[in-house]
């Protein structure tokens, strides 16, 4: 510690900053992923966040993720630009488009491709999104497969002097998310402008992360500074987290702020299976190669 004065604002102190690290998912995109990493307790209830990076694909160059299998979890998908087309082993189809947020509870098994629409594999366009995997507790692990889709216009907006937001589930601020989750998730994007701060209340105990995809802001008790493509984990202790932008900045602060209560439950993870035993992720493995988890021809709606 320094002997400059520290700013120190009462809530949540930051306990660490985490840069996204760049890597390659699916048909062959960039994500940036914060996690995730080294240690899982930081993160519980999330498992993984990876920001599908914003890019221009020409006619016939886009590419996504093709017919692939998960088991015992949720992957929630937010479209910032562009056009995500879904179909999945339980005969759900879906358009996500910019705005839209799709929250899919994978439970028991499901094969699902996500792939850019046929309107941007033809004519090309701009992707840009948002991928977070909830987990699921071991009694709701292999609950049925559920598919919630959540239109732009069904979002709960926010608004406070210099910040927006848009509550995709759990409570921020007073207003409520239309998602409906299996244990309690908060799940928002924050926009906060140059010159503004916000104090946002979260239940004593559960986990704060604040992930940042556009300009720079202060973060925590301290205001450390947070750039995009870094995640903040903020310190369990109860008390607010406090999020501002310096009066200077050019741009606002675009983010996502995730809430949960930790599941603290063993865990056994390999690629698109989470469970909470080596055995049981054999068990998910020998399913899928047994059909078991169905497959999107198999519902004619291929
Ligand atoms: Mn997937």
């Amino acid at each position: 510690m320094n002997s400059a004065i520290q700013t120190q604002l009462p809530g949540r102190q930051v306990n660490r900053i985490i840069p996204a690290r760049s890597t390659i998912e699916g048909g062959g995109f960039q994500v940036y992923r914060p996690f995730p990493g080294l240690d899982a307790d930081w993160f519980d209830p999330f498992l993984l966040l990876d920001e599908m990076a914003p890019t221009y694909q020409n006619p016939g160059e886009a590419v996504g993720a093709p017919p692939h299998p998960h088991r015992g979890f949720e992957t929630v998908t937010y479209i910032l630009q562009g056009e995500v087309e879904h179909r999945d082993s339980a005969g759900n189809h879906g358009l996500i488009g910019p705005g839209d947020v799709q929250w899919m509870t994978a439970g028991d098994g499901i094969v699902h491709s996500e792939m850019p629409s046929t309107r941007i594999q033809t004519e090309g366009g701009t992707g840009h999104g948002l991928q977070l995997w909830v987990n699921l507790p071991a009694a709701l692990r292999r609950t049925t497969p559920r598919y919630q889709a959540l239109p732009a216009s069904e979002i709960a907006k926010a608004t406070g002097e210099g910040w927006t937001a848009e509550v995709v589930a759990g409570e921020l601020l007073g207003t409520q998310g239309p998602a409906e989750t299996h244990t309690p998730i908060g799940y928002a994007r924050m926009t906060v402008h140059p010159g503004a701060r916000v104090r946002i209340p979260v239940e004593d105990g559960h986990t704060a992360l604040v992930y940042a995809f556009g300009g720079m802001g202060l973060v925590g008790a301290t205001q450390e500074p947070l750039a995009t493509h870094h995640l903040a984990v903020l310190d369990r202790s109860d008390g607010d987290v406090v999020l501002s932008v310096p009066d200077g900045a050019h741009t606002p602060l675009d983010s996502i702020v995730l809430t949960g209560q930790p599941i603290n439950e063993p865990m056994a993870r390999y690629g698109p299976f989470v469970m909470n035993t080596r055995a049981e992720l054999e068990e998910a493995i020998t399913d899928y190669n047994a059909g078991r988890m169905g497959s999107i021809a198999a519902t004619g709606t291929a």
